[in-house]
């Protein structure tokens, strides 16, 4: 089979590789569209996701969709041709957090395209049957994808706990900006989006965003509270973490607020305006994957298929991987969501 190995920044090698038979509960799939995310452009670009450094050879890719190959012993409910979303995470089950139904924070977590752990940029993969989720037959494999981002999103909602009516600045319109935005609208809230670059402001105006701001043209804490009546919106969340957006997260929002940070900053230590939420006597939560949203998430793309089509700009095949990359890593071609095609 086919693996994409980041063997150093900027640097796919397309090697093949060997698969085991499926073990006990597990089943065998077939990898077919897998999405970029933004961490997995982190280590391409910078060898690093915040604090955690690459270790090469790596395999990235953790929004995967695919075919059912085989069971192994014991498995029941799947049969070979069944398309599934798959979830990346595999966890332990049996220490606190799991048990009090904080897996996303599981002591023994597994994320599958972390050092050690491959991804899903290769043809084949083993995963526990609890992995697999069923797709619904009106969804292709390509926008399946987005149930995993989509699903950190549905989390990150857990802590900025929007409200009807509700005001909201999203810092960020790539992928996980973009998502947050369209969600953000379905639950009845208003939304600045801010971002530099043009074509992701069209595309977060088309996912339902109210406003949206140039950071790089105008101060965009000074326009908020304009619009606002220098209230300051409700809560931010930071999809971006990056050119001074934490500062202007905790700028934006009104007293007792609430900045939710979904974003990874680059850096090893962030610096940020502490002092700003510390007189506002905001909250500043912090946002770790997801907590067995998936169902919700893959349910919430079958049922507003028009609303997410706009950001599934770009699909590539596993060949072009490295040039998919550059190209995401420059914002070309208007790129929204990349997805990476297996056949
Ligand atoms: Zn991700
Ligand atoms: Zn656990």
């Amino acid at each position: 089979m086919r693996v994409a190995h980041l063997v150093a920044p900027h640097r796919f090698n397309l090697v093949s590789g060997q698969i085991e038979n499926p073990g006990p509960g597990e089943v065998q799939v077939r990898v077919k569209m897998v999405g970029v995310c933004g961490s997995d452009l982190h280590n391409f670009s910078e060898g690093s996701v915040g604090d955690a450094p690459a270790l090469f050879p790596m395999v990235l890719g953790h929004e995967p969709s695919g075919m059912v190959v085989a069971t192994g012993p014991g498995v029941s409910g799947w049969s070979p041709g069944d398309r599934a979303a798959l979830e990346p995470a595999i966890y332990c089950y049996h220490c606190e957090y799991c048990r009090s139904g904080r897996h996303n924070v599981c002591n023994h977590i597994r994320f599958l395209s972390q050092p050690g752990d491959p991804g899903f940029f290769r043809d084949l993969v083993n995963l526990p049957a609890a992995n697999l989720l069923p797709l619904p037959p009106e969804l292709d494999l390509r926008e399946a994808t987005l149930f995993e981002p989509l699903a950190v999103i549905l989390h990150s909602m857990k802590l900025a706990e929007p409200r009807l009516g509700d005001t909201a600045a999203v810092f960020g319109a790539g992928p996980i900006g973009l998502l947050t935005v369209a969600i953000l609208k379905l639950s009845g809230v208003r939304v600045w989006a801010v971002e530099p670059v043009t074509h992701r402001r069209e595309l977060a105006k088309k996912m339902g965003a109210d406003a949206t701001i140039d950071p790089s043209a105008i101060d965009t804490v000074r326009q908020i509270l304009t619009d606002t009546g220098q209230r300051g919106v409700d809560f931010a969340i930071d999809c971006a973490a990056k050119g001074g957006s934490l500062d202007q997260a905790a700028g934006a929002i009104r007293r007792a607020g609430r900045v939710v940070v979904t974003g990874i900053p680059s850096e090893v230590r962030p610096e940020f305006d502490f002092h700003t939420l510390r007189r506002k006597e905001a909250a500043l939560l912090s946002v770790r994957r997801s907590n067995h949203e998936s169902e919700q998430a893959l349910d919430l793309i079958k049922n507003h298929r028009a609303l997410f089509a706009p950001m599934l700009t770009h699909t590539r095949p596993i060949e072009d991987i490295e040039k998919a990359f550059f190209l995401l890593e420059r914002y070309d071609d208007g790129v929204g969501k990349l997805i990476i095609s297996l056949g």
